[in-house]
């Protein structure tokens, strides 16, 4: 039996903050939309007509501990 070891160094690349950024504020947008559609989406703050999202995500929100009903 042979063994093959791996000696290249790969060192890691920095990113900085300034290209970070607005990935970070582009995901944090989504993740509040993720979070309307399965907390809030229903009744008097409902986008969309009818109960289709809510129904949807229903299993969901009583996953995450929303109340519903
Ligand atoms: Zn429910």
């Amino acid at each position: 039996m042979t063994t093959t070891t791996i000696d290249t160094f790969v060192e890691p690349v920095a990113i900085p903050v300034r290209d970070l950024l607005p990935w970070l504020i582009f995901g944090g947008l989504l993740a509040l939309l993720a979070l309307y559609f399965v907390g809030a989406e229903q009744g008097a703050t409902s986008i969309f007509g009818g109960m289709y999202v809510h129904e949807f995500v229903h299993d969901g929100r009583h996953l995450l501990g929303f109340p519903c009903h």
